[in-house]
């Protein structure tokens, strides 16, 4: 880096999603990203009560100790249970604002989200504002392409980063688009195999999937 350009911190990422449940599709991407990124730290945070979806059948409490399962002995990555103990609609600017509070002015913070998730951006609450508060970096996901007309496309336009690098320039308000390894994996899938009675094996980790048949989880 060049003397006088600002640096930031570090990097910290947050990963929003249903998790419902978490499959390798999340995982892999969320430690790709960490890796390629040379983030500290990537926290993956589920929704409690969704806005713009129904609610899941299953609880928060059950997606998050998934989660917890899923990531256990990869230091890098946590479960991030702050919209499961906050009451109300899990909104994901609060998120973001208190994460800036507690890491304070300078850290550079990433929100982490799939493209098919982008497409939807605008009818989220205060959607402008989230830049004020973090970076967003957008995974391309098999089957889906980033939006080409429209609010959302312009606003994409506006605020695309070139590369990784002016991640660290600043501590938010840029859009990077990255491409890890494709896995076409979705919980949709999971939850439609497990009630038809077939296998997900190798679609999630093992004791994720024993922690579904245990608690009876998507019968
Ligand atoms: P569902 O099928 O229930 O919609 P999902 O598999 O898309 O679930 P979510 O919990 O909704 O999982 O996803 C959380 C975030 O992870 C979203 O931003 C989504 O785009 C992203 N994501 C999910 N699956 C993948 C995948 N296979 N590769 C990359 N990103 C993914």
């Amino acid at each position: 880096m060049s003397a006088g350009d600002a640096s930031v911190a570090g990097l910290q990422g947050v990963f929003g999603g249903t998790f419902n449940p978490v499959h390798f599709g999340h995982l892999r991407s969320a430690l790709e990203l960490v890796e390629s990124l040379q983030m500290e730290h990537l926290r993956l945070m589920p929704s409690a009560r969704p806005p713009h979806r129904e609610a899941p059948d299953c609880s928060a409490e059950h997606r998050a100790a998934m989660l917890q399962l899923a990531v256990a002995g990869e230091p890098r990555l946590s479960c991030d249970p702050r919209e499961l103990q906050r009451s109300g609609k899990s909104y994901t600017i609060d998120s973001l604002l208190e994460l800036r509070h507690e890491l304070g002015e300078e850290a550079g913070l990433c929100m982490v989200l799939g493209c098919d998730a982008l497409l939807d951006i605008a009818e989220w609450h205060r959607w402008q504002a989230l830049l004020d508060c973090a970076h967003i970096i957008v995974l391309a996901r098999p089957g889906w392409v980033l939006p080409q007309s429209g609010k959302v496309a312009q606003w994409l336009a506006a605020h695309r980063l070139e590369d990784s690098a002016a991640l660290r320039r600043r501590p938010a308000g840029g859009i990077l688009i990255t491409e890890l390894r494709p896995l076409a994996i979705s919980s949709t899938e999971i939850r439609e195999l497990l009630q038809r009675r077939r296998s997900a094996r190798y679609l999630l980790p093992e004791p994720v999937l024993d922690y579904i048949q245990r608690n009876s989880l998507y019968q």
